[in-house]
């Protein structure tokens, strides 16, 4: 088992009611049943082709031949079945060959292929990114020349930003753009580094959306453009090469099984980039495409850890190891490692992290679809809230699943060391989250910096009012009471915090963001404190009317709110302690006392 239908459905249909969504016009095609069918074709794939790869592409990297990354040879067949199956342009509209289908249910699917195999998964999601940056801002040409391909799988998209001085810092991105005889199409001209899927032979053709700046731009941020570079451009009714080269084939800790590209863009002056929409708005634009891969990045941790903590129950169930504490008789036989309490608090730990995400993130993809289909105010405060949360729904899972599958690991002891089990490949591929799309100290910034400040700070507002209004609906259920008085006693300090330290930035600026990480963790452990809190409600109340094995699922989710209420939330106690203090320690620290 790699993951949990049944917790699945549980997030869409009980905790979500992602069947509201069919309402809407867009959707009015759906209903619960072909959502059903959606996530049982997920699963089939998942457990057909991509789950007996998860072991065999980790251990045969990607490797670089003749300047080509030669990727899993099951990946071909792979990257076909997603395009033909209509995986890619799933969510997107009737008249682009895609099923109008939510984004929710998009993202659900999307979780389940992650949790069965990581590496393989990101093929298919980078050409959805990419294909929706060419179809939101292109011209109606590129977006015929290009999209088609990309939806059947025969071209790979990619995102290319980071360059070997501009990682964290893409208004020091360097790749030049210079406009040539014929309109919209540009000379480029730079290096590309760790780009995901940028060379591969399970494709016929790489598409980088790629950040460029052209020739005269203005310096920083605002003088960045976007540009689809092809690795090989139509002519003549064929392919021929683009001098996209592909320098270098990066060799990971991890997520070793998709091919990370070190590429060098016009190194014989003839490359051609087609321009996106307007000059200098590239950032702007992939700031677009960022916030569903930064959702994304949220699910993939999120499945990793999934994945890890199903693999480290069925081994706490199974391992015979010592005796209840409580038993002092040596002659009885040994117990199964689920008994003692230090395992179950391991379990419950990745429990509470992995479905509180999951959570997060489907919220998120429901705000996505909303913006989409709504109009006026319920528009605009779906869209404020889902950037709000995005910093939250992206790091939270990426840092705390370092964290859970490392207690996978402890739970399996010596065995979990070993590459016998997969829980150390887990391990693994979870730290690549906290790093792309993003740095958590990136989305720290982010968060206090800009999403409690734009608008009046109006979308804090909106996540107070939301958190508000479960706490509210909990205040009837004795169980759930105090635990709602401890969340609303948490939003109050991180109000007062939040207050201190924009106050203290407008001061010295470097010493009021200097803990912007520890603030981001805070609040991520406020949020998913809020879906626990909502999950609880959602499961005493149906507790009363369950059978048995739904009562112990139910029951089990009120334990688990109860574990991160007990276990978890106390934890911002600290931070807020520390972030209200006046000492500037990291900021006074000098070089040279290292
Ligand atoms: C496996 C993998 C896949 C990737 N895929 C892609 C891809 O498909 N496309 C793409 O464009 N890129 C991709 N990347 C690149 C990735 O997005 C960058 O590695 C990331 O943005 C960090 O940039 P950097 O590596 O240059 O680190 P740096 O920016 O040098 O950061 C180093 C450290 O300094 C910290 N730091 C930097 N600036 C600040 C600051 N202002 N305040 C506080 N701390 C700071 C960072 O948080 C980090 O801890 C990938 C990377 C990897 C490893």
């Amino acid at each position: 088992m790699f993951y949990s239908k049944r917790d699945l459905q549980f997030h869409l249909n009980e905790v979500l009611q992602v069947e509201s969504l069919c309402q809407y016009p867009y959707f009015q095609d759906h209903s619960t049943e072909t959502f059903q069918l959606v996530l049982e074709s997920a699963e089939q794939i998942a457990t057909q082709k991509l789950l007996p790869l998860l072991t065999v592409m980790d251990r045969q990297e990607p490797q670089l031949v003749n300047g080509k990354i030669m990727v899993h040879e099951g990946m071909k067949e792979i990257v076909k079945l997603f395009g033909t199956n209509g995986w890619i342009n799933a969510p997107f509209n009737y008249d682009e060959d895609g099923q109008q289908l939510p984004l929710t249910l998009h993202n659900a699917a999307g979780f389940i292929f992650q949790a069965a195999n990581y590496s393989a998964s990101v093929f298919p999601f980078l050409s959805t990114g990419a294909a929706n940056l060419i179809r939101n801002f292109a011209s109606k040409e590129l977006n015929d020349t290009f999209c088609p391909k990309l939806y059947s799988g025969e071209w790979q998209g990619t995102m290319a930003l980071t360059e070997p001085d501009a990682g964290s810092s893409l208004s020091d991105l360097s790749t030049s753009a210079e406009p040539t005889a014929q309109e919209g199409i540009y000379a480029i001209k730079g290096q590309k580094i760790y780009i995901s899927c940028g060379d591969h032979d399970a494709c016929q053709n790489v598409v980088h959306l790629m950040l460029a700046r052209i020739k005269g731009a203005p310096e920083g941020v605002k003088g960045i453009s976007l540009f689809i570079v092809p690795q090989k451009r139509l002519s003549g009714g064929g392919l021929v090469s683009n001098d996209v080269e592909t320098a270098g084939v990066y060799h990971k800790m991890g997520y070793k099984g998709a091919p990370i590209a070190h590429l060098m863009v016009g190194s014989n002056n003839n490359t051609e980039g087609y321009l996106v929409g307007e000059p200098n708005k590239g950032l702007t634009y992939m700031f677009q495409m960022m916030n569903e891969a930064r959702v994304g990045v949220g699910m993939n941790a999120t499945a990793i850890g999934t994945a890890a903590f199903y693999a480290s129950l069925a081994y706490a169930k199974e391992r015979p190891q010592g005796r209840r504490i409580s038993e002092k008789d040596p002659t009885k036989p040994q117990q199964k490692i689920i008994v003692h309490a230090d395992v179950k608090r391991l379990l419950l730990f990745q429990k509470a992290v992995v479905e509180g995400s999951l959570d997060l993130l489907l919220f998120c993809s429901k705000l996505a679809d909303l913006m989409h289909v709504t109009d006026g105010e319920e528009k605009e405060n779906a869209a404020m809230l889902l950037d709000f949360l995005t910093p939250l729904a992206k790091s939270y899972p990426s840092e705390m699943c370092c964290q859970t599958t490392s207690a996978a690991v402890q739970i399996l002891g010596g065995a979990g060391y070993t590459t016998d089990f997969p829980v150390e490949q887990f391990y693994r591929e979870a730290r690549i989250h906290p790093i792309h799309e993003g740095t958590t100290a990136i989305h720290g910034l982010d968060l206090l910096g800009r999403k409690f400040t734009i608008n009046k700070g109006q979308a804090g507002v909106l996540f107070f009012l939301e958190v508000g209004k479960t706490i509210q609906k909990t205040q009837n259920t004795p169980s759930l009471k105090p635990l709602g008085e401890q969340l609303a006693n948490e939003l109050r300090t991180l109000q007062k915090v939040t207050t201190q330290l924009l106050g203290t930035a407008k001061e010295d600026v470097e010493k009021g963001f200097a803990d912007a990480t520890l603030f981001l963790e805070a609040v991520g452990h406020i949020a998913i404190a809020w879906r626990w809190l909502e999950q609880a409600h959602v499961a005493e109340q149906n507790v009363p009317e369950a059978h048995e094995a739904d009562k112990h699922f139910y029951q089990g989710k009120v334990h688990t709110a109860k574990y991160f209420f007990e276990y978890e939330l106390p934890k911002v106690k600290a931070l807020f302690a520390r972030l209200s203090s006046e000492a500037d320690i990291t900021v006074a620290m000098q070089e040279a006392w290292f």
